[in-house]
């Protein structure tokens, strides 16, 4: 991993590096451990590792860290979404003590915060398990806050959202960016500020329309836009080529349509697929027909784009000053469909320019075929990177203080 990318992009908030931490002050740290689970375990530790460079900053300033995070969606409390695997994974990680809170807010968590010793730590429980947290209520940012002397936000994940456990709490502290938040908003503001060119940009996954803003943006800001995954049949059957039974949304007809207007005089190039691979239906087990073209028949869907399409993106990306990639190629967990996104995870590994990779499915697919170390920047964050980079404020950056 390249530590330091060229064209990072000014944070304009204070760094936690710059915050003012005293021996056994107690510093509340909102980081993004939204990590799978299986069986009480977890699968997945990358976003626990990716924390760890904040709360060894902390720990060896003397702090005392209280921890929280959001996991998954419960609605109330819900054992299923313990913290619990998260701690005892960050316990596995770092030499200190790591302690499990039974709750977010109240009693407990305030003996256990006031029971911490200088480079301890105590994972709150999921921030999601308190109602107040999805509608930034006041009095739950101000229990939060209750418990420390300073705020950092480390939860790149998360700052899109203006939950209690982000902007709330942090317009209450002395509050800070930790690194990983820091590293990821100047790593992805960089490529739209000051990319080195040419700036190639590789779009793909399921809905157009989740993506319109950063196409229209890239459109502007790019030299070449490459798109992939099943949001290419959008694109086909707004230019009235036969899409067969692949996966078409109306409004997602309508957002290619206005992507494809005027898209001559944009300064990117909009590069369509030049050839598929499908199948009958959305199964490992389909009849795979290569398509010499884009033309799907009826009784086909197209599932993957095809060995010239992944050869000439390739190319393009072999030639980039910067590349920023997300969502897949094609349905690429059936593995008779993965060969595209494979060929564009490989050429973003292989490629001398600056890589970054953004969040969601493209990381995950990164992480599988072992490729994930090869990129510059992997972002933590699906949502929170393409809102950045759509140039939409993310509240949870926006409360902490300036620089
Ligand atoms: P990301 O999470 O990277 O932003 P999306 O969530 O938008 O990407 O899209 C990923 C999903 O799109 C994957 O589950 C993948 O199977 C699906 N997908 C990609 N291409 C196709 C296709 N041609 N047909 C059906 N599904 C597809
Ligand atoms: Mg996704």
């Amino acid at each position: 991993m390249n530590e330091d990318p060229a064209g990072r992009a000014e944070l304009g908030k204070r760094s936690v590096r710059d915050l003012p931490v005293a021996e056994g002050d107690r510093v509340l740290v909102r980081v993004d451990f939204n990590v799978p689970l299986k069986d009480g375990q977890v699968t997945d530790d990358a976003r626990i590792r990716a924390a760890l460079p904040t709360i060894e900053l902390l720990r060896e300033k003397g702090a005392r860290l209280i921890l929280c995070s959001h996991l998954g969606r419960p609605d109330g409390r819900d054992p299923e979404t313990s913290l619990q695997p998260a701690s005892d994974r960050l316990g596995e990680l770092i030499e200190g003590s790591v302690h499990q809170a039974p709750d977010v807010i109240g009693p407990q968590v305030r003996s256990g915060a006031q029971r911490l010793e200088p480079g301890e730590v105590l994972v709150l429980e999921n921030t999601r398990w308190e109602r107040g947290e999805t509608d930034n209520d006041p009095d739950l940012a101000k229990q939060l806050a209750s418990v420390a002397d300073a705020y950092v936000c480390d939860a790149f994940g998360s700052v899109h959202r203006a939950h209690a456990s982000t902007a709330g709490v942090a317009e209450l502290l002395p509050s800070a960016a930790g690194l990983l938040l820091e590293r990821e908003v100047t790593t992805l503001r960089g490529i739209i500020e000051e990319p080195e060119r040419p700036l190639v940009v590789v779009l793909g996954g399921a809905k157009v329309t989740d993506k319109i803003a950063l196409i229209d943006r890239f459109l502007d800001e790019a030299d070449a836009l490459l798109i992939g995954g099943a949001m290419c049949f959008s694109f086909f059957r707004a230019q009235d080529k036969p899409t067969g039974d692949s996966l078409v949304e109306d409004d997602d007809v309508e957002s290619a349509r206005k992507a494809l207007e005027g898209a001559e005089d944009r300064r990117a190039r909009l590069l369509l697929p030049l050839d598929l691979v499908a199948g009958t239906e959305f199964s490992a087990d389909t009849e795979v027909t290569q398509l010499e073209d884009t033309d799907v028949p009826d009784g086909l869907m197209g599932l993957d784009v095809g060995p010239r399409t992944a050869e000439a993106y390739a190319e393009e990306i072999a030639k980039a000053g910067t590349v920023f990639w997300n969502g897949p190629m094609g349905a690429f967990e059936l593995e008779p469909f993965a060969a595209g996104t494979r060929a564009v995870a490989e050429a973003v590994a292989e490629a001398p320019g600056t890589t970054v990779v953004g969040g969601g499915d493209s990381a995950s697919a990164m992480a599988e075929f072992g490729l994930a170390d090869r990129v510059d920047h992997l972002s933590t964050g699906g949502g929170a990177a393409l809102e950045l980079l759509e140039g939409r404020e993310l509240p949870g950056l926006e409360a902490l203080d300036d620089a």
